[in-house]
C-alpha cells in the first residue's frame, strides 16, 4: 500500500509579517518590505504579530485540534542563502496544537484523515533561479519581501493512499482556510512538501509543490520510480527531492538529513505563550464553516442541496455574491441555479474566478429582470452572460449596443417567411406529418434573429403559418 503525509504552508493573510510591522503583501518590486528584523540583522529582536496566533488558532479549531496550554518559538539552524540569521524561527517542542483530524469525501466514502500537528513559522527570504530551475541555473537573485511572512504549517499523518486523495483534500483545505477567513487565494502562497513511501522503501521528501497538477505529477512520478527500483532489486533511500514542472518528474536535492542536523534551541527573545486566552478570542470570532453555511442557504433560502453544496464548495466569495444578489431578488431557486449552472460553466471555461470576471450583483439581477419580463430570452441570456463573463460588460450594456432588443411578431414573421422560402424540404416533412421538423426550422429563426425572438411566440407564428401553407 502507498503512504502519502503531507507537510502544507499557507501563508496566513495577516496585515503584517509575524515578527516585524513590514507589510505581509506582494511587491512587484524586490525588497521593498524590509527592515532590519526581517533582514536578520544582528541586535534586532523579533516581535510576535498576535493576528497570526489567532488565525492559526482558528486553523486548529477547524481542524479539531488538542491545543498546547502553552507554545513557544524555537530556532532551526541551517545555512541556505535565503536565510541571512542562518536560523528559521519555528515551532517544534510545543506547537500550536496536535493529535487532530480532517474528513474528506473520497467517492462517497468519509475518509479521516489524521493531522500530526500544526504550528507558525516565517517564511524565508525568496530565492530567484535566474536562467534555469534549482537545480541548474547560472545565478540567484534574494528577495526578503517574503522574509518574515506568517507561515501556518499543516503536517497530516501518512494517511493518504493516492493522488486523488491528496487532490481532494487540498481543494477542501484551501476553500475551508479561505471561509474561515486565514487565507485568501488571490493575494496567499501555499506549497506542500510530500512524503511518499511504497513497502519495502523509505520515504522520500518532495521539497515545495505548489500546485493540484504537480501533486498529482509528482506523486504519480514518486510511486512508478519507487516500485521500479525496488522490481530491479534496489533499494529506495531516505532522500529528499524537488518536482520539476516542466519534465513532469521528481529529481534528487539531497538525502534527508535528520532533525537533529537542525540543533533546535529555544528562541531567547521571544517569550512562550499562554493561548487559552487567545482560543477563547477565536472561538468567539470564529466565522461560520462550511457546512453550517450549507445548511444555512438550505433554511433560510430553500436552496436544493446541491446547489447550496456547489456555491460552498467553490469561492468563498460565491456565497457572498448570492446572498447580496438575494437582497435584491425575489425568486432565490432561478438565481441558485444561474449562478451554479450557467455563470459556473463560463467562468471555468473562460478559467476566471468570480472575482477577476467583473461581475457585480446589480447587474446580475437587472440580468435576471430582463430574462423575467421578457426583455429577453433565456436562449440569448445564455449568449450575453457568456460575454458578460468575458468582457466585463453587463448584459443590458450589451443589449442596446447590439440593438438586441425582442422583435416584434411582424418581425418575427418576415424571418418565417424567409426560413421557409430556404427549407422546402423540411416544410414539406412537416406538412407529411413529421412534426419534429419544427424544431429545428425554430432553430433557423433563432439564428437569423440572434435570439431576440421569443421562442414561444415564434412556435405560435411558424404551426400557423405551415397549417395555412
Ligand atoms: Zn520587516
Amino acid at each position: 500500500m502507498v503512504k502519502i503525509g503531507l507537510e502544507i504552508h499557507v501563508q496566513l493573510n495577516t496585515r503584517t509579517k509575524l515578527f516585524c510591522s513590514c507589510k505581509n503583501e506582494a511587491s512587484k518590486k524586490p525588497n521593498v518590505n524590509t527592515c532590519p528584523i526581517c533582514l536578520g540583522m544582528p541586535g534586532s529582536k523579533p516581535l510576535i504579530n498576535e493576528e497570526a496566533i489567532k488565525k492559526a488558532i482558528k486553523i486548529g479549531l477547524m481542524l479539531n485540534l488538542n491545543f498546547s496550554k502553552k507554545m513557544f518559538f524555537s530556532r532551526k539552524s541551517y545555512f541556505y542563502p535565503d536565510l541571512s540569521k542562518n536560523y528559521q524561527i519555528t515551532q517544534y517542542e510545543l506547537p500550536v496544537g496536535t493529535q487532530g483530524y480532517f474528513l474528506i469525501n473520497v467517492k462517497g466514502r468519509i475518509k479521516k484523515i489524521r493531522i500530526r500537528r500544526i504550528h507558525i513559522e516565517e517564511d524565508p527570504a525568496q530565492i530567484i533561479h535566474v536562467g534555469g530551475s534549482i537545480t541548474n541555473a547560472e545565478y540567484v537573485l534574494l528577495d526578503y519581501n517574503r522574509s518574515g511572512v506568517p507561515l501556518c504549517e499543516i503536517v497530516t499523518e501518512p494517511d493518504f493512499e493516492s493522488s486523488e486523495e491528496v487532490i481532494i483534500f487540498m481543494k477542501k483545505l484551501l476553500s475551508y482556510l479561505q471561509h474561515i477567513k486565514v487565507f485568501d487565494i488571490r493575494k496567499c502562497k501555499w506549497r506542500c512538501d510530500v512524503n511518499v513511501s511504497i513497502p519495502k522503501g523509505n520515504r522520500s521528501e518532495i521539497k515545495n509543490v505548489g500546485s493540484f497538477k504537480g501533486i498529482k505529477s509528482a506523486i504519480n512520478y514518486e510511486i512508478i520510480r519507487q516500485e521500479s527500483l525496488i522490481n530491479k532489486g534496489f533499494e529506495v533511500k531516505r532522500e529528499t527531492r524537488h518536482f520539476n514542472a516542466s519534465t513532469n518528474t521528481t529529481e534528487l536535492l539531497r538525502t534527508k538529513e535528520e532533525e537533529i542536523d537542525y540543533g533546535y534551541i529555544f528562541e531567547p527573545d521571544l517569550t512562550s505563550f499562554e493561548l487559552s486566552s487567545y482560543i477563547k478570542d477565536s472561538e468567539d470570532n470564529m466565522p461560520e464553516l462550511p457546512e453550517e453555511i450549507i445548511k444555512r442557504l438550505i433554511k433560510e433560502y430553500k436552496l436544493s442541496k446541491n446547489n447550496a453544496e456547489i456555491l460552498v464548495q467553490k469561492d468563498p466569495l460565491f456565497v457572498e455574491f448570492f446572498e447580496k444578489c438575494s437582497k435584491m431578488y425575489e425568486n432565490k431557486k432561478k438565481l441558485s441555479n444561474w449562478i451554479v449552472g450557467d455563470l459556473f460553466k463560463c467562468l471555468n471555461f473562460q478559467e476566471k474566478s468570480l472575482f477577476e470576471s467583473k461581475i457585480k450583483p446589480n447587474d446580475f439581477v437587472d440580468f435576471l429582470n430582463l430574462m423575467d419580463s421578457k426583455k429577453i430570452t433565456e436562449r440569448l441570456g445564455k449568449e450575453l452572460i457568456k460575454e458578460y463573463v468575458e468582457k466585463g460588460i453587463p448584459p443590458r450594456q450589451l443589449m442596446n449596443r447590439k440593438n438586441l432588443n425582442l422583435l416584434s411578431k411582424k418581425e418575427i414573421l418576415n424571418v418565417i417567411e424567409k426560413v421557409i422560402k430556404e427549407n422546402p424540404k423540411s416544410v414539406k416533412d412537416y406538412q407529411e406529418g413529421k412534426k419534429i421538423v419544427i424544431d429545428f426550422l425554430i432553430g433557423e429563426v433563432m439564428k437569423k434573429t440572434r435570439a431576440t425572438a421569443d421562442p414561444k411566440i415564434t412556435r405560435e407564428l411558424l404551426e400557423k403559418k405551415l397549417k395555412n401553407k
